[in-house]
């Protein structure tokens, strides 16, 4: 019989497993019994010794075990093939993902593969390793992936953050095939952007945000629009096609708004359009204008829970600034993007900057992610994109 690392929880600290949560985080762990190999299965015990599940263990990380499966029976690394191939398998037939050769494939705890995050721009997927357990399996997973997408290229980016906090070392470059030199043309809805997979954000773009790119174009039509924290420009191409008759974008990286003006250029050209590479609060503060659609998308500002206090206070300045420079009737798309901002707390934010502004703000709608970045019932975490489509 094959020999099983076993991890054995401490009385009570079962109670989030049997609830499926999928994290055993190191405070819950009583003991390891067997070699502690990084990436390694493991069979995890409650103190009393019932068996409750199998996951991948991480020795060096405060996130010890992730788990895969809360089956009694002992899996193999043929689980996790079948959950690509399930995961890829989805989105092909997902009718709501139609028309965009860009999608999300996997997304790690929201389709049972912790650590696994795998983004397709056209012939090319990019995938991104969190986990040692993933880690470890990356040239076998290659291999999956490449059977699973019939893509022609594959290319892995480095996660310096998680490699840190998983002790692995940092892995980037081809899993298969040739990166193409420069950005991968994709098209979105009509939409043609240039995406930057070896040095961009994220994969290279943020996918979270179709269905808020096809919000903005709805409504852009005749409106002034301005795009903070751009990023490529995502939203302004977007409103750009929807009828926007300006743009302004602004953004604190430099090849980030390069590849915007490119982007915007190749869908939009002769349209009036404003790159500001600069602090948006600093801009806020001194720009004069007014728009008739703005996005406010910044980056995640609170990454734990003890930020949440000073990232409320930065959102609602954003959006304080963001309102008076809103004319009347002006759409604003305001977005968080981290797990600790929930959507009850974004739209608390929301009414602390409408009060003050002494503005009139409806709001028309609450967003999230799209359909290929499902979000596990069993982990709240996953859910971590909150927006609000308001009027003011
Ligand atoms: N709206 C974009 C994604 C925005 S991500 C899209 O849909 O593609 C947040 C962006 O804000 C990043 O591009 C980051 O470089 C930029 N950024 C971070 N801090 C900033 C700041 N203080 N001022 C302006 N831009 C900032």
């Amino acid at each position: 019989m094959q020999l099983v690392t076993e991890v054995v929880l401490k009385p009570t600290r079962d109670r989030a497993i049997r609830r499926r949560h999928p994290w055993i985080l190191s405070g819950a762990v009583d003991r390891i019994e067997g070699a502690e190999e990084p990436g390694c299965w493991v069979r995890v015990r409650s103190a009393e010794g019932e068996v409750l599940g199998y996951g991948h263990l991480s020795p060096g990380s405060a996130l010890r075990v992730r788990m895969l499966t809360t089956g009694k029976e002992a899996p193999d690394d043929d689980l996790i093939a079948e959950r690509i191939r399930l995961a890829v398998g989805r989105r092909a037939a997902q009718p709501l993902l139609g028309d965009t050769d860009a999608v999300r494939l996997v997304n790690a705890e929201g389709d049972g593969l912790p650590g696994l995050v795998v983004d397709r721009y056209a012939d090319v997927v990019v995938a991104k390793i969190t986990a040692v357990g993933m880690h470890r399996r990356r040239e076998w997973l290659a291999a999956v992936l490449r059977e699973a997408t019939g893509a022609g290229v594959g290319f892995e980016r480095a996660d310096a953050s998680a490699a840190r906090r998983e002790g692995m070392s940092t892995e980037q470059g081809p899993l298969w095939g040739m990166v193409p030199d420069g950005p991968v043309p994709i098209c979105e809805r009509g939409r043609r952007y240039r995406v930057d997979v070896i040095a961009g954000q994220k994969t290279g773009f943020y996918l979270d945000q179709r269905d808020a790119r096809d919000l903005a174009a709805s409504l852009a039509d005749g409106r002034r629009v301005l795009d903070l924290f751009s990023y490529s420009g995502g939203f302004s191409v977007a409103a750009a096609l929807g009828g926007a008759s300006a743009v302004t974008l602004v953004e604190s990286s430099a090849p980030a708004l390069a590849l915007a003006e490119e982007n915007l250029a190749a869908n939009a050209p002769g349209l009036p359009a404003r790159f500001v590479n600069r602090d948006a609060h600093d801009f806020l503060r001194e720009d004069r204008e007014s728009y008739d659609l703005i996005v406010v998308d910044p980056p995640p500002l609170a990454r734990r829970r003890r930020d949440v206090p000073r990232a409320s206070r930065a959102y609602k300045d954003a959006l304080f600034y963001a309102l008076a420079r809103s004319a009347p009737g002006a759409y604003l798309l305001a977005f968080a993007c981290s797990h600790s901002i929930d959507a009850d707390l974004f739209r608390k934010i929301a009414f602390g900057a409408a009060l003050d502004s002494g503005r009139a703000v409806q709001v028309l709608r609450v967003l999230g992610p799209p359909v290929d970045h499902p979000v596990s019932i069993d982990h709240p975490e996953g859910n971590y994109l909150t927006g609000l489509l308001m009027q003011a």
